[in-house]
């Protein structure tokens, strides 16, 4: 299955809609074949920018949505299609709801003690026939890892969903992908804590007018410092757009 490519400030970026991502995460696992995908929002394309080992793992993966809006915005701004936004909470759902048709294994890893055991409570109560081989939360020390790859191998999981924030699950599975048997790995951020129920996604009305990261400022104001790059990103992608038409 081809899948269109382009770069956003160097970075890999697939502009595909969610069916067609299902489709391509679909066909992996029934070829056994290994994926790394990842949801791309703009503080990582401006962090990539200066930090040539993500931008290395980025460009190396298999599958990069456009998760967050200035992504999307950036690359129709540089003239490409792109048909939607794909986040990682909406195709971790709508994964959890193929998965369960597929008879697909789940295995949630990330966030803080508990909240995965719940988030696969909640994932199971919506798909009763939904399979999570396991769970482990995201604070683990260097010594706990081996016994964790061990665990989700074991369980013979199709999915990995890694919920360690972003960058840190992106370099996560870089650097444990040769000894994960599991074809699909996924970095979801924040996710488990949505499906949890920990935090709360924005409203509708965020959601709906693009605003999705205004309300997370609002609700975290300690992440004021890692939205500061979105108005360098978007000064960044009129300059890329200006040098493109002179
Ligand atoms: N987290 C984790 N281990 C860590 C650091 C973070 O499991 O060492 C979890 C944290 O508990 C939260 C998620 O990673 O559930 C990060 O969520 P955030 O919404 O910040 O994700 P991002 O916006 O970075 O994708």
């Amino acid at each position: 299955m081809t899948k269109r490519e382009i770069s956003i400030l160097g970075c890999k970026l697939h502009t595909i809609s969610m069916a067609q991502c299902l489709d391509i995460i679909g066909s992996h696992i029934t070829k056994r074949q290994s994926m790394h995908v990842i949801t791309l929002n703009a503080e990582m394309v401006y962090q990539a920018r200066s930090d040539p080992e993500l931008l290395r793992v980025i460009n190396q993966s298999d599958l990069v949505t456009p998760d967050g809006i200035g992504v999307v915005w950036g690359a129709r701004y540089l003239g490409h299609t792109v048909p939607e936004r794909v986040t990682g909470i909406d195709l971790m759902y709508s994964l959890a709801e193929r998965a369960a048709g597929q008879g697909w294994g789940i295995y949630l890893l990330g966030a803080a003690p508990g909240v995965a055991r719940e988030a696969a409570r909640q994932l199971q109560q919506r798909w009763p026939s939904l399979i999570v081989t396991g769970y482990h939360d995201g604070y683990f020390t260097a010594e706990q890892i081996p016994p964790i790859l061990d665990q989700i191998n074991t369980s013979s999981a199709e999915i990995l969903f890694v919920a360690l924030g972003a960058p840190k699950q992106e370099y996560w599975i870089k650097e444990h992908r040769q000894q994960l048997q599991v074809p699909v790995m996924i970095g979801v951020g924040g996710s488990l804590d949505v499906i949890a129920g920990t935090k709360k996604r924005a409203p509708q009305f965020f959601i709906r007018f693009n605003l999705e990261w205004l309300y997370r400022l609002l609700t975290e104001p300690s992440r004021l410092r890692r939205q500061l790059v979105l108005p360098l990103f978007v000064i960044t992608i009129l300059l890329e757009g200006f040098k493109a038409k002179k």
